[in-house]
């Protein structure tokens, strides 16, 4: 009997299944719209590349299959969020790349997502969208290089 790690989802890059970036990611999107059942006949086969972008502007005029496939992603980004939170206890959780485009749809709907779903007995965790756009996680990166974080295995030798 082969032993099936995962519950389900889509196989992801890292040879995982079912992560958040297989089932809601700038590559994984044109594979989710592929399967989709109706895409074919949706407004979004009318482009040669879906993005986030088209998505939520065809989303936006209410075609059925991109509100569909959006929503889908939102509860994806959402329930990552949660378990993120609850993994690192942040106050704060800065969304950034080029999907914060459409952050005024985005933003609202993984806040309140996770002040419903996340369990922080503090307070409520606020959600927002990086303003230093695709360039933030490189600058929160910047502190980290110029630690001296010694040698990695330090607290091993005790
Ligand atoms: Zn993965």
């Amino acid at each position: 009997m082969r032993y099936e790690a995962w519950f389900n989802g889509r196989a992801c890059t890292c040879g995982a299944i079912g992560c958040a970036e297989a089932e809601a990611s700038g590559w994984s999107l044109p594979l989710i719209i592929k399967d989709w059942p109706g895409a074919a006949d949706s407004a979004l086969s009318r482009y040669s590349n879906v993005g986030f972008k088209e998505l939520f502007e065809e989303a936006a005029r209410g075609d059925k299959v991109s509100v569909a496939i959006r929503d889908r992603c939102l509860n994806v980004w959402a329930a990552d969020a949660v378990g993120l939170v609850h993994a690192y206890d942040p106050e704060m959780i800065l969304i950034g790349g080029g999907v914060m485009k459409s952050g005024d749809v985005i933003i609202p709907y993984i806040e309140s997502y996770v002040h419903k779903y996340a369990w922080t007995p503090w307070g409520k965790v606020q959600v927002r969208a990086a303003e230093l756009g695709n360039n933030a996680v490189l600058m929160g990166a910047v502190p980290l290089l110029s630690q001296n974080i010694g040698p990695i295995n330090k607290d091993c030798r005790k």
